[in-house]
């Protein structure tokens, strides 16, 4: 009488048996729990910018290079518009998605403030216009975009024998990056903090017109 062969496992084998099955589940397990959110219906939306998926790495890092949060997308604004209209999408996806949003000046702030963990990054400099545009008179101001850099402000300025009453000691830092920590540096003791010398700003939220 033949029986078919029986091969028994030796002890050790069982164990790294055992062992590969619990890493294949732990791994399936993972690829469940990082499914990413669905992001392709950002693609459709109707925009004069453009969203990137691939060239996203210069955005999962801060100055200090310490937090890497890898984003999903960054967003190329060319209009307020296109921010307007970005914001209202991902709320619109309701709070499943998980989908979070930041914006990003010149990313010269630390622990992940101008960052966001697989999700949208908004390129603040690449918002075009409106132009910097620089009024005299007896309370001169200068109307610029939140993206631009402080140093373009000044150049700008300077053109017309005026400059900003409040700075930054570093230049190449954006409007939207240092009013959100108030930017100071010298002059603050006279006029306040730059935070202090801003008449209206323009806030831009998922609602549009
Ligand atoms: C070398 C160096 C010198 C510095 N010198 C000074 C100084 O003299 N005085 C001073 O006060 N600070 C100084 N800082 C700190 C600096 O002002 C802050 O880190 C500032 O936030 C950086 O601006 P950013 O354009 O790089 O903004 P980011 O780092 O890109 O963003 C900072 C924060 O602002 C938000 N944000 C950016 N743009 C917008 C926008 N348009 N609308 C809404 N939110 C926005 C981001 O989401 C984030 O939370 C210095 C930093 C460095 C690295």
């Amino acid at each position: 009488m033949r029986y078919p062969p029986v091969y028994f496992l030796k002890p050790m084998n069982t164990f790294i048996i055992k062992g590969f099955m619990i890493l294949f589940v732990s791994c399936v397990t993972i690829k469940l729990n990082l499914c990413s959110p669905n992001t392709s219906s950002l693609n459709t939306l109707p925009l004069d910018g453009h969203f990137n998926f691939h060239e996203v790495h210069h955005a999962a890092r801060d100055f200090g290079n310490r937090y890497q949060f890898l984003p999903m997308a960054v967003l190329h604004p060319k209009t307020v518009s296109d921010i307007a209209t970005t914001i209202k999408h991902i709320w619109d996806m309701g709070p499943h998605s998980e989908l979070t949003v930041a914006a990003r000046g010149h990313g010269h702030s630390l622990q992940g403030q101008a960052q966001t963990q697989r999700g949208v990054v908004i390129n603040m400099e690449s918002l075009e216009g409106p132009e910097i545009q620089v009024y005299t008179g007896s309370s001169p101001y200068v109307d610029v975009s939140g993206g631009e850099l402080w140093i373009n402000v000044l150049h700008e300025s300077l053109k017309y024998g005026l400059a900003p009453k409040s700075w930054t000691d570093y230049l190449h830092l954006t409007i939207g990056g240092t009013l959100s920590n108030a930017g100071i540096s010298g002059q603050a003791f006279r006029h306040g903090p730059q935070i202090s010398n801003v008449h209206q700003l323009e806030v831009v939220t998922g609602l549009l017109n």
